[in-house]
């Protein structure tokens, strides 16, 4: 194909843009906010995860202590009937004597009771420390999310600037080019890692990086300036600089 030293430096500058869009499209996608924003979602799913398993053991706890509570009004209401009757001066001696041995059993067993329900109680406050500890790790972790976003979205609208820029002068470059040239500068891009077009330096190749040998740089070397070049090993259009 014969394409003129012009239409070559302009199809290596739509190439040029082509890599610097190329670049920032992996740019965005490398964005260490990325990364930083996986790292903290796993971190508040976990959180969450925790927070829901501790709320459950919190509201088990307060149910037993409930339930303990009313254990221990159960025994010392029991034990204030017995004094009642006990001190009401009416029952008979055996009566009194039960009576007395039933105060002694109860009393017992409201002691055992209440370190039951002390027990309990700070079983209750250890949980509530771990969901107050939870709770604030969490807000943290919003708050950091939402810095890390703050900052993704700046980063994301610079570089997508960047692209529109480039995607811009491309434009403006595209109705200057051949259709032929323009053509098959898409078909070898598209099949080659979006590297359609290369310049030629010394003698290499700078889409391949492979040196060409010295029979075909001699070659070249013969050919006119409005030769279009094409590599050897990559087959990508050459041009010379
Ligand atoms: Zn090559």
């Amino acid at each position: 194909m014969q394409a003129s030293v012009e239409q070559q430096n302009l199809i290596l500058q739509v190439q040029y843009l082509d890599d610097e869009i190329m670049q920032a499209n992996t740019k965005l996608k490398s964005l260490p906010e990325v990364e930083q924003l996986a790292h903290i979602e796993k971190r508040i799913t976990a959180a969450t995860e925790e927070l829901a398993t501790v709320n459950a053991e919190a509201d088990a706890i307060a149910l037993e202590l409930r339930r303990g509570e009313v254990d221990v009004e159960t025994v010392t209401d029991r034990i204030k009937k017995d004094e009642i009757r006990l001190n009401a001066g009416t029952a008979s001696p055996k009566e009194l004597e039960q009576t007395q041995h039933e105060i002694e059993t109860l009393k017992k067993r409201q002691i055992a009771l209440e370190e039951i329900e002390l027990e309990i109680m700070m079983r209750s406050e250890a949980v509530q420390e771990r969901l107050k500890v939870l709770n604030t790790d969490l807000s943290s972790l919003e708050v950091l999310k939402s810095e890390i976003n703050g900052r993704m979205t700046t980063a994301t609208t610079e570089i997508n600037l960047i692209i529109l820029a480039k995607q811009k002068s491309k434009a403006d470059l595209i109705p200057s080019i051949e259709k032929p040239l323009m053509d098959l500068y898409l078909k070898i891009s598209g099949s080659s890692n979006g590297v359609g077009a290369a310049s030629l330096v010394g003698n290499k190749c700078n889409g391949c990086h492979l040196a060409i040998n010295a029979v075909e740089m001699d070659r070249i070397k013969g050919l006119a300036a409005d030769e279009l070049l094409r590599c050897e090993e990559c087959r990508r259009i050459l041009v010379r600089i």
